[in-house]
């Protein structure tokens, strides 16, 4: 197929915003190893298939009259077309097993083989949320001793294992203390949440129906807390508090936030997106966290991204606790652990659950891979890892900061993440050049733009799973194109030069995507 196509390539034309690495074109469009990959639509063909069914026999259909009348046009491709498609485009790409993935807030760590291992294998992989609940006994003890291990090491009272991802495990938890506050007639309307915070905090509180206010930062970065004393009152009915921050420091008045928060009648929402930092160190229950949603994907290493689904259990407190969703887990004198659903929760003595948040119950291999990462570290081994994830956060801020700007450098240590700005950069160089620059480097770049409280902001998170070997070649490169940056370097402003694609035009990918292939697009 040689006309032009979707995404305006044609064997032997390199596409605008195609890699300029020097050297003559070549007749195929591919660069040495690099190899180009145009759609499935504009490789296959309608008429090809890569299976060999039997025709249909003719029969009578109960569709009512809405049974497709045309063919449905998907292109058919061969095995190994198929195989090579995707190898092609998972080659373009960056991965935690190709390289350092610095994404702060996102803590892309290693994830185990061990892990993988035991999630593949056959009764935990195979196992069916329908199938009856004496099948499935294996699975509940690890539901359970998982949920055993959350609770333990948060100092909570419960845990609810089925949100599917942080931003879920928020919503589960105010929508537990939505339901603690209606049950004693209380109409509060008003959460309170940091400037610093996660998108994802505002968004929550947001839909579950209340009114977001700000709170404000004091100059270390962290919560101003007489300022939020000043504002609780009979309004408000919880706050939202990420600890560790998003700029990467410890709250350290958290003990008296949620004394003051009670005190006034409201709730204690963490965000624990970053337990990664704290885990074996410090228990959220003893600093008055009434909820806290933990993201198995991060702190307990199992896939994200483009890898896996997220998982994010929510360990509630004693008084939120008999408003957490169905189906949990219980075990009883007798040692069996039983699945706690409408129809026994009576017997359970859960009956004001505020309802549930998924169909069946939770993440299951996210669940034996998370176990797998607890068990095989230990009590001792998970102190480490936070104790780890630190220090190497740690040694990139101090690396760095004679050539980055580091706004909270003078609060103190930092935590599992190093938050730089874009002060001292030449005036036309912007954050997002040097990242671009990052990735000629050959690394994916940090999380930019976020905290919001920061200009230009680069949140640097190594994790505890990099060696000093590889932190000190991410810092010789960051320090590089710091370097750059500063001395108005213009060749940042057109980077990648190494990459796939050039700069794109990422503006319009967002506002105007195009998710749908179709022969109008050929034109
Ligand atoms: C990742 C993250 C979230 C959201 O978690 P998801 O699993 O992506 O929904 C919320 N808050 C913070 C601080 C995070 O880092």
């Amino acid at each position: 197929m040689n006309a032009p196509n979707a995404s305006g390539w044609k064997p032997g034309t390199p596409v605008e915003g195609h890699n300029a690495m020097s050297g003559p074109d070549t007749a195929t469009g591919n660069r040495a190893l690099m190899l180009e990959e145009p759609l499935l639509f504009e490789i296959g063909h309608a008429e090809t298939t890569g299976v060999d069914l039997p025709e249909p026999q003719a029969g009578a259909n109960r569709l009512g009259g809405f049974d497709r009348k045309d063919p449905i046009g998907l292109p058919g491709l061969s095995e190994p077309e198929t195989v090579r498609h995707y190898t092609r485009l998972s080659r373009q790409n960056y991965a935690i097993d190709l390289g350092l993935f610095p994404l702060g807030s996102c803590t892309m760590k290693h994830n185990p083989r061990l892990n993988e291992k035991v999630a593949r294998m056959p009764g935990f992989a195979d196992v069916h949320p329908l199938q009856p609940v004496d099948t499935v006994r294996g699975a509940l003890e690890v539901i359970n001793e998982l949920a055993h291990w959350l609770i333990e090491l948060t100092g909570m009272q419960g845990v609810a294992m089925s949100p599917k991802a942080g931003a879920h495990g928020e919503l589960c938890g105010i929508l537990c203390i939505r339901a603690a506050l209606e049950a004693r007639g209380d109409a509060r309307e008003v959460i309170l949440v940091p400037e610093s915070a996660h998108g994802t905090n505002p968004a929550t509180a947001a839909f579950a129906g209340y009114r977001v206010e700000d709170i404000p930062a004091n100059s270390d970065g962290r919560v101003d807390l007489e300022a939020l004393k000043a504002r609780l009152g009979p309004d408000v009915a919880g706050v939202m508090i990420t600890n560790p921050n998003t700029c990467g420091l410890f709250e350290r008045d958290m003990k008296a936030i949620s004394d003051a928060v009670h005190e006034a009648g409201g709730f204690v929402y963490c965000d624990g997106a970053n337990f990664n930092a704290i885990v074996g160190k410090v228990r959220p229950g003893d600093l008055g966290v009434d909820a806290m949603h933990i993201n198995l994907h991060k702190t307990f290493s199992t896939p994200h991204g483009g890898g896996g689904p997220g998982s994010g259990p929510v360990v509630l407190s004693e008084a939120l606790c008999p408003y957490g969703p169905l189906p949990f887990t219980a075990r009883t004198k007798d040692g069996v652990v039983h699945l706690v659903e409408e129809e026994n929760a009576a017997e359970f003595d859960h009956t004001k659950a505020f309802g549930r948040m998924t169909a069946f119950h939770g993440q299951m291999g996210m669940f034996t891979r998370a176990l797998a990462y607890i068990l095989s570290h230990g009590a001792d081994g998970l102190k480490q890892v936070s104790e780890d994830a630190v220090l190497n956060a740690n040694y990139i801020l101090r690396s760095l900061e004679d050539v980055l700007d580091a706004p909270f450098g003078h609060s103190g240590p930092c935590m599992h993440e190093a938050l730089f700005s874009d002060k001292g950069f030449a005036d036309d160089v912007s954050t997002l050049d040097l990242a671009k620059a990052l990735i000629d480097e050959g690394y994916h770049p940090m999380t930019m733009y976020f905290p919001l409280v920061v200009h230009g902001a680069m949140l640097v998170e190594p994790t505890e799973t990099e060696s000093k070997a590889a932190l000190d070649q991410f810092i010789l490169a960051l320090r590089s194109v710091a370097e750059r940056a500063i001395a108005g370097d213009e060749t940042l402003k057109a980077a990648p030069y190494y990459a796939p694609r050039q700069r794109l035009d990422e503006t319009q990918a967002a506002r105007k995507p195009v998710l749908a292939w179709n022969d109008a697009n050929l034109t």
